[in-house]
Order: C-alpha cells, then sequence, then structure tokens
C-alpha cells in the first residue's frame, strides 16, 4: 500500500488528512510539531500520541527526506546540499550562516523554464516542478541535520529565501503550503520577515502571494529599461518592468516589510553603466516606489559568456544609486569555493525545453563596457570566479 509522505502538508492539510483518520485537530498539531520542531519520522517515538493513531500512520503515512547525493562545506562555513528528487533530476540548497542569523536558500524547481542569460540553472532549462514535500524536506532535513552537526538545540535556520534553483511564483500551488509550514509556530515558526519569496516577475502570482501568504518579495531587476531587460530576463517580455512595479506597489499593501528588494546581478558592460544606475534612479523616483537595491556581484560560469564587473564600478554604481536616497547594499559572495553562490546552483535537470538551444539562438548583448572617455571599446579584463 502506497503510503502518503506528510511533509507534503502544511498544518491545514494535516488537519484533513487526520480528520480521515477520524482524529481530531490537536492530534495533527502535535504530529506536526513532533514532525517539523522535532524533526522525528519514526511514528513509534512519538509517544504522547495514542497507540492506535501510531499504528494508523504506520500504515497510511511517511515521513520522507529527499536522498542526499552530495554534501559539501565551505571553509566560509556554507554547506550546500545536492539533493536526489528522482528521474535523474538532483536540486541543490544551501546554508549560509553569518553571525547570529543561519539562512537556508532553497530550491522550487528542477531548473527553471524562465530562461535567464545569466543564471545557470536558466542555462539548464526545465523539467519539472517540485513538490510541497519536497520543498518542505529541504528545510526540514537541514534544520534538523545542523543541530546534530552544530550540536545545537535551538533553531539553527532563522531566515529561508526561496532563491535556489527554479521560479517560486511558476510553482505556486506547491510553494504556499511549504510558505505557511515555514511560517508555522507549530514548526519553524520563522517571521514574515524572515522568509524572502524571489521573483523573476510573475505578475499576476505577485498579488496572490500578497493576498494568500504575504511574506519578504525580493524582485530580480536586473535592468532599468525594458529592451535590456527583455534580453536578460525573457519573462519582461510577458509583464514589462511598469506592469511589474504597479504589481510592487499592490503587494506593498500586504508586505510585513515596507519595501521591495530589488535585486540587481552586475554584469561586465551589459547594466553596470552610469546611466544605467541614473535610469534606476529616474525609475525609482517616477513610480515612488519604497525600494532597497541589492547589487550582486554576476557569479561567472563558462556558458553564459558573461563576465562579472569590476569591483569598483559595483561600488561606484551602488554610490550613484546611494548618493540619490535609494539603500543600496552589495551581496557579499559566500561559499564561492564549492560553487554555491548565486546563480551557480545547478543540480541536475532532465531538461524538456531544449534550453541550450533556445541560449545558443538568443541575440548576444554587448559585452564589452563603452569606456567614459574612451572613443574605442577596450574588451573587458577577464574575470576569475571566487576572490
Ligand atoms: N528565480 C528566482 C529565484 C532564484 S535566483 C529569481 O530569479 O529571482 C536567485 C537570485 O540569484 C536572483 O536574483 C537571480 O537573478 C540571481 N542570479 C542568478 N544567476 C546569477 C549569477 N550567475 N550570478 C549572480 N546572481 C545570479
Ligand atoms: Fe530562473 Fe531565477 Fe535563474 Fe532566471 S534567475 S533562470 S528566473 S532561477
Amino acid at each position: 500500500m502506497t503510503t502518503v509522505n506528510l511533509l507534503e502538508f502544511d498544518l491545514d492539510g494535516l488537519a484533513a488528512f487526520c480528520e480521515k483518520l477520524g482524529e481530531k485537530r490537536f492530534r495533527a498539531t502535535q504530529l506536526f510539531r513532533w514532525i517539523h520542531q522535532r524533526g522525528a519520522s519514526d511514528f513509534a517515538q512519538m509517544t504522547d500520541l495514542a497507540k492506535s493513531l501510531r499504528e494508523k500512520l504506520a500504515t497510511t503515512a511517511r515521513v520522507e527526506a529527499l536522498p542526499v547525493i552530495t554534501q559539501h562545506e565551505s571553509t566560509d562555513g556554507t554547506i550546500k546540499w545536492l539533493f536526489d528528487v528522482g528521474d535523474g533530476n538532483a536540486v541543490e540548497a544551501v546554508f549560509i550562516p553569518e553571525g547570529d542569523r543561519g539562512t537556508l536558500c532553497v530550491s522550487s524547481q528542477a531548473g527553471c523554464a524562465v530562461g535567464c542569460r545569466f543564471c545557470s540553472t536558466g542555462h539548464q532549462g526545465f523539467s519539472r516542478n517540485l513538490r510541497t514535500g519536497e520543498i518542505t524536506a529541504q528545510l526540514w532535513f537541514a534544520e534538523h541535520f545542523l543541530r546534530q552537526h552544530l550540536k545545537r538545540d535551538d533553531r539553527v535556520i532563522s531566515n529561508v529565501v526561496m532563491m535556489g534553483m527554479g521560479e517560486p511564483l511558476q510553482n505556486y500551488s506547491a510553494l504556499v503550503p511549504s510558505l505557511r509550514t515555514m511560517l508555522d509556530d507549530n514548526a519553524y515558526g520563522l517571521s514574515r520577515r524572515r522568509v524572502t519569496v524571489s521573483t523573476s516577475g510573475v505578475v499576476p502570482m505577485i498579488d496572490r502571494l500578497g493576498a494568500d501568504c504575504p511574506v519578504a518579495l525580493a524582485v530580480s531587476l536586473h535592468a532599468p529599461n525594458d529592451p535590456l531587460r527583455d534580453d536578460l530576463v525573457p519573462l519582461n517580455r510577458k509583464y514589462p518592468i511598469a506592469e511589474l512595479l504597479e504589481a510592487c506597489q499592490r503587494y506593498l499593501a500586504h508586505a510585513p516589510r515596507d519595501f521591495i528588494t530589488f535585486e540587481y546581478c552586475m554584469l561586465d558592460g551589459v547594466n553596470d553603466q552610469p546611466e544605467h544606475a541614473q535610469q534606476l534612479v529616474e525609475l525609482v523616483r517616477s513610480t515612488g516606489i519604497s525600494c532597497k537595491f541589492n547589487l550582486i556581484p554576476f557569479n561567472p560560469f563558462p556558458a553564459s559568456g558573461l563576465l562579472r564587473s569590476p569591483q569598483p564600478r559595483v561600488l561606484a554604481f551602488a554610490k550613484a544609486l546611494s548618493d540619490a536616497g535609494i539603500v543600496t547594499t552589495v551581496r557579499k559572495t559566500r561559499g564561492d569555493d564549492i560553487d554555491a553562490a548565486c546563480g551557480q546552483l545547478a543540480g541536475d535537470v532532465k531538461d524538456r525545453t531544449h534550453a541550450a538551444e533556445r541560449m545558443a539562438q538568443r541575440r548576444t548583448v554587448v559585452l564589452h563596457p563603452v569606456r567614459a572617455t574612451a572613443s574605442k571599446v577596450s574588451p573587458a579584463p577577464p574575470v576569475t570566479q571566487g576572490h
């Protein structure tokens, strides 16, 4: 008989499952706590549940993690896991410790159908959406593994960012129950401000998220105008910048934070020039949107044909935004030595979308910066991986 993986459920889902077994809601709450707060997977261990319930669970349910294919630990404490999700697909999750914070970067899909130019997941194409249980399993495993590994009794993961492989808002129905489990006080009890969904801009789903489960929102902007963003983030052709910013404005009415974070991946000679910073300032001023910018130094991978902006240019760009009154941070790259940095998560994807061919056909964006004073175009310096 096939059993149900209880990681598929948020508390309401688990209560509905328990009701079918003839059990009251408070039993579901107890079970939920055993699973998520204590990391239990063996029903026999759950001693405060009636024996009759434990027996019913043993024949109808299971708590099943994803098999770990590899685990890499960086010298900076970052840990990356590669999880097997079957049929030759594998996804990654990354734990990033920083002071008293522990952030888990979680994947939502095996691959990604958006196909951004600068993202190695995008280059791999798309295989399938993860199930709720597969999203939640990344947190369940990481939290309970880390408590043992770091010899801690208290919570290790304080923040979750949906910034691993995949576009979370293209897997909405599986995402939301997983977010609810992250937020639930009977499970991980994370505050809405500490759970971030990062999106390339799926406008209708931004509205739905605001209505169903508002959490912190990060939007991958990467360009200040539509022609450039069309090229870098193909979803822009469907939901152009003006529509995206309007959706961000609407989201702010529900958001746990009073700003949207715009992520901006700094690509040498592509989107990192003073005029791009100026256009961003105008965009923010004209829409009046409350936002912060997070500049991400591009993490190169060979197939992209793109280079990381030199650090002085990143700093000059940050200064131009800051001088205009926009709060701007530059993201520190973590886990470089284990390819765990943003956009390097590749896993294994049995692509069903011919991404490599699509990418090869795409128009090539300008790769070399036009230097402010030079009349000739000088080639960008080579960028080596890591710092
Ligand atoms: N699909 C979602 C979330 C996953 S990507 C999104 O696009 O927002 C998480 C972040 O990493 C995004 O801001 C993305 O643009 C950025 N990113 C992707 N590839 C990158 C790379 N090679 N270097 C730096 N950042 C990258
Ligand atoms: Fe997908 Fe995000 Fe990568 Fe774009 S940046 S391809 S949306 S995972």
